[in-house]
């Protein structure tokens, strides 16, 4: 086992998930650390590209797994290219986004290599007595902190948004070929359909801004304000449950326990009261603003800015502040 430190780099249709770039700067301090090197792996169809420009990221070494069985997000093979991935460069951690892909990859990975596992991590760091690791628990309510010990593999999947991106520098990376052997057990579960939501939209886990309306928009057409806004500040639109089980926006945007776990560097919340639910998948957005018409809303606890008004007065006002700044930047 070498002291290297491997990124899987997330891509879907050609766009690198940008929690990949957080997941290079975690890599780059834990490398200065174990005075290991930084690596990255990318599976895909057709990558080869993307693969080059994460030199600029600070991989060293890029492991492709370039295949047209890879083109469309697959458990099994995904699995089996990722672990190839893995036993090229022998590296002592892995790291992953902890996105949808990577909740469902990294598991199958780190059993297939007997790894320690820590999901969904808020802060990395290793010592000589391990890698330290913290999560959240009970719904953001309180960390937790563990360590990886042993001289077994490490995974580590990260949140989204928790760590800054890692910045672009130059840098061209030796592009490594890995290759993808799949058995027939690999190749039982067959993707027959793929269903777009939301198409050309943001989605809120990838988002740095979020704005997010709740039941007080009565209406889908009304979500046009929450649209224009998140548009004008190039966020994303969510919503409270509430909103969704309405119909006004479907579940693929819904921010909470049931819904989406985000950490935006800014939520906006449009008329959502801030139930107990809705909090357990926001409330560790860096700055949350809320505009609520009752000043005992739940929502302005966790606000840092609370803003006492009616919505449909202020979002189309802010909307346009902000349309101003833009264009005088
Ligand atoms: P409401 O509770 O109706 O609040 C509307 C708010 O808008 C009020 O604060 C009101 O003062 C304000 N308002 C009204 N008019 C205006 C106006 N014109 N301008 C400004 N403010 C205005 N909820 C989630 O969001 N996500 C989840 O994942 C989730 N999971 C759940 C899981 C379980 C098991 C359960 C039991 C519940 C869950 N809920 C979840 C539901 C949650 O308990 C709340 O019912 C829901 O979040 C309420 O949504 P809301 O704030 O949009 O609506």
């Amino acid at each position: 086992m070498t002291n290297d430190i491997l990124v899987f780099a997330e891509q879907r249709t050609g766009k690198v998930n940008p929690v990949t770039y957080q997941a290079f700067s975690v890599a780059k301090h834990l490398a200065t650390k174990t005075g290991g090197a930084v690596h990255a792996c990318i599976i895909g169809k057709g990558v080869r590209e993307i693969a080059a420009g994460l030199g600029g990221y600070g991989a060293k070494k890029v492991f492709v797994a370039d295949d047209a069985e890879l083109e469309f997000y697959r458990a099994l093979p995904y699995a089996r290219a990722l672990t190839a991935a893995i036993d090229a460069p022998d590296p002592r951690i892995v790291l992953l986004p902890a996105t949808f892909m990577g909740r469902d990859l990294a598991p199958r990975v780190a059993a297939r290599k007997r790894a320690a596992l820590a999901t969904d991590c808020v802060s990395v760091d290793v010592a000589a007595d391990g890698l330290h690791v913290r999560r959240t628990l009970f719904s953001g309510k309180v960390f937790g902190e563990y360590k990886l010990v042993g001289d077994r593999l490490q995974m580590v999947s990260i949140r989204a948004n928790a760590f800054p991106a890692a910045p672009k520098q130059d840098g061209s990376p030796e592009i490594v070929n890995v290759p993808l052997l799949l058995t027939d057990s690999d190749r039982r579960l067959q993707l027959t359909e793929i269903v777009r939501t939301g198409s050309g939209v943001k989605d809120v886990t990838e988002a740095e801004i979020v704005v997010s309306g709740g039941r007080s928009l009565k209406s889908e057409a009304n979500f046009k304000i929450i649209y224009e806004l998140a548009e004008a500040l190039d966020g994303a639109v969510g919503a409270s449950r509430a909103a969704c089980d309405a119909g006004y926006q479907p579940h693929s945007r819904q921010v909470g326990l049931t819904g989406k776990v985000i950490t935006p560097k800014l939520y906006i919340a449009c008329g959502i009261d801030g139930a107990i639910q809705h909090l357990a998948g926001m409330r560790g957005s860096k700055v949350i603003v809320a505009i609520n018409t009752k000043k005992e809303a739940p929502i302005f606890n966790v606000a840092n800015y609370g803003c006492v008004a009616d919505l449909f007065t202020l979002v189309p006002l802010l909307t346009q502040e902000f349309r101003k700044l833009r264009h005088h930047a």
